[in-house]
């Protein structure tokens, strides 16, 4: 897993709750858990969390509202493919190169630009298989 430096010392204890809970976790639940040890509002953790997600050290599910650490090696912002387990929620950060080919590749009706790209598969992990 990269190391991610945070400036501010809400962003790294958000970093830490995302770190425990490799399944993704709401900000609701993040909050929750920051709240057990300290007075921290929800304002607190969504700027947290927007700060790590343009840090590119976490992704979000658009699909189920929760957040990921990203286990990718790329620096910064970056396009993400997670593939997400339908059953138990479980997050995979897939390499995005042969997406990116892909998806380059797609004709846009609206000239959608293809260059931020998020993408989530919905399936089911071996586990649950
Ligand atoms: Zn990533
Ligand atoms: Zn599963």
């Amino acid at each position: 897993m990269k190391i991610v430096k945070c400036k501010l010392k809400n962003d790294q204890q958000v970093l830490g709750v995302l770190k425990k809970n490799t399944k993704g976790i709401s900000a609701y639940g993040v909050l929750k858990e920051l709240q057990r040890y300290k007075n921290v509002t929800p304002m607190t953790v969504y700027r947290s969390l927007k700060n790590l997600q343009n840090m590119g050290a976490v992704h979000k599910s658009n699909q189920s509202k929760n957040y990921f650490i990203c286990h990718n090696d790329s620096k910064g912002k970056h396009n993400a493919v997670l593939a997400i387990c339908d059953d138990c929620g479980t997050a995979e950060e897939l390499k995005t190169d042969i997406f990116s080919r892909i998806i380059k590749n797609v004709k846009s009706k609206n000239k959608f630009n293809f260059d931020n790209f998020n993408l989530e598969i919905t399936t089911t992990c071996r586990e649950c298989a």
